[in-house]
This record gives structure tokens, sequence and C-alpha cells, in this order.
């Protein structure tokens, strides 16, 4: 992948669906997901999370993929704010090394760039 071309584009794959220390919820989320699959709150979480010290994740099936994962994300309209918003995630502006981590496990992240245009452009991303 060139540096001039897309800082990112996803290719489906799924692998961002799979392990990496589990997928965050916020209470909108939590809201949103328990509505559309159709259980109340406390059912939502007994049935789909598992606690991360006192923050609830989404739970993993046996194969390491997330709970939700069939193919391809079976909650898109209601994917949790993380998942959205992958990879323009607040800690890339604390240090744009976590792009190139990340970028180790997403094929869809550009990581040809020099980290100077790099910046540039998740900050542009990030802004829109
Ligand atoms: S790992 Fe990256 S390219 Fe693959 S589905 Fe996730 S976001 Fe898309
Ligand atoms: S909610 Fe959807 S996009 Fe997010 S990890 Fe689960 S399957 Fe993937």
């Amino acid at each position: 992948m060139g540096s001039n071309q897309a800082l990112f584009e996803c290719t489906k794959c799924g692998d961002c669906c799979k392990g990496y220390g589990g997928t965050y919820l916020t209470e909108s989320d939590i809201i949103q997901i328990a509505a559309f699959v159709d259980v109340d709150i406390v059912e939502f979480k007994r049935r789909y999370c598992v606690l991360s010290g006192n923050r609830p994740v989404l739970a993993q099936q046996a194969n390491g993929y997330c709970i939700f994962f069939d193919q391809h994300c079976s909650i898109h309209v209601v994917k949790p704010r993380m998942c959205r918003q992958w990879p323009f995630i607040q800690s890339l502006m604390v240090d744009i090394a976590n792009w190139h981590i990340m970028a180790g496990v997403c094929p869809g992240m550009n990581n040809q760039m020099d980290d100077q245009h790099l910046l540039a452009a998740i900050r542009r991303e990030m802004n829109k």
C-alpha cells in the first residue's frame, strides 16, 4: 500500500473482531444493542458481556471472535462506538506508535507513511 493511497480502507477481513482483549461498551452502546437484539439491559449483560476490570466488554465465542461476529458483524447498524471509530481512536494522539501496532493486525491501515504525514492525516480524519 503506497503512502498516496487511502489512510484506511477496510478489507472486511474480520480480524479486528477476533481477540485483542475485548470491545468496550459505553452505556449508550449497551442500550442500543440491547434494544436491537430485543433483550433488557440485565439480560444483555448476562448473555453478551463479560467484565474487564469493572467495565463490560463484548463476550467472545469459543473461536475467539466477538459474540456478534458471524461472517460479518451481525449488529453493524448499532455496533459499539469503539468499532465505529476504528482505527481513529484517541490513543493515536497520545502515541502515533499505536498506529503501527494496530496496522500490524489490520490490513486496511496504511502503514507506509512517515509519522509526520501520518499524524496530520489522522488529525484530519478525526476532525471530520
Ligand atoms: S482488521 Fe481492519 S481491514 Fe480487517 S475488518 Fe477489521 S478494520 Fe477492516
Ligand atoms: S460488534 Fe461487530 S464490529 Fe464490533 S467486534 Fe463485534 S462483530 Fe466486530
